[in-house]
């Protein structure tokens, strides 16, 4: 919201005052003077008017999460664990995942409050790099390479993914970086060569990558570095 209409809903000040305020530099948000009034504010910035408080900004959450096989990455489920059952419930009421994963698939988890940075992070358009390693049930086909970076044709979507990289680790076995985050999309890349995936684990997404002392089901918060990354 931008800050002179949050200014303008105490019940003290009309918009002129607000103005007032603003150009004298006596308004503050996280104890910094701000005089623009179409400066935006989120529900995390702490604001002051006139040594008033206007808004106390809530805590912000950023938490990095090595998700289990078999744990659903959704905020509730009737049948399913998920990924919320692994943390504190106090902590949990409040987040939501930037980055889903499937129920087999194991990794890196985004959890936030902060809707706009988990935005950015799942943003397709910032073509931010995810990381995966894949184990497959057959031997890889020596056109993946090709194929893949060539992208492929989603017909129920009608998309072409982006030229994604695929480097071998072993006969059934390989790191593959993809820049979007589409339904099932590496069990649809493979499918492509009827190579059935049988683990998924997400090793990165962009600058973040999963801690390695995070056991499964283990997690941790990000750091300030982390963070300002996305
Ligand atoms: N692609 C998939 O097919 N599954 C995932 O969990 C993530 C990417």
């Amino acid at each position: 919201m931008r800050l002179d209409r949050l200014l303008c809903q105490h019940p003290k000040w009309n918009r002129r005052h607000v103005l007032g305020l603003l150009v004298q530099g006596r308004v503050t948000v996280n104890e910094v003077v701000v005089t623009n009034p179409t400066h935006e504010v989120s529900a995390f910035d702490t604001v002051h008017a006139d040594g008033e408080l206007c808004q106390a900004g809530k805590p912000a959450h950023y938490l990095m999460l090595n998700k289990p096989a078999g744990i659903l990455s959704a905020t509730s489920d009737p049948v399913h664990p998920t990924v919320m059952q692994l943390l504190p419930e106090a902590l949990a009421k409040d987040l939501h995942i930037g980055g889903r994963l499937d129920r087999a698939s194991t990794g890196l988890m985004l959890l936030t409050n902060d809707g706009q940075w988990s935005r950015r992070a799942t943003d397709p358009d910032k073509r931010s790099p995810k990381v995966y390693r894949v184990t497959l049930a057959n031997p890889i086909h020596p056109d993946t390479e090709q194929v893949f970076a060539e992208g492929i044709y989603f017909p129920f979507e009608a998309i072409t993914t982006s030229p994604a990289q695929l480097e071998r680790l072993g006969e059934c076995e390989c790191r593959l970086t993809i820049y979007e985050g589409r339904y099932h999309q590496i069990k649809r890349m493979f499918g492509r060569f009827r190579n059935p995936v049988v683990a998924l684990h997400r090793e990165s997404m962009g600058a973040i990558t999963l801690d390695p002392t995070l056991a499964p089901g283990q997690y941790r918060a990000l750091t300030a570095e982390e963070i300002a990354s996305v």
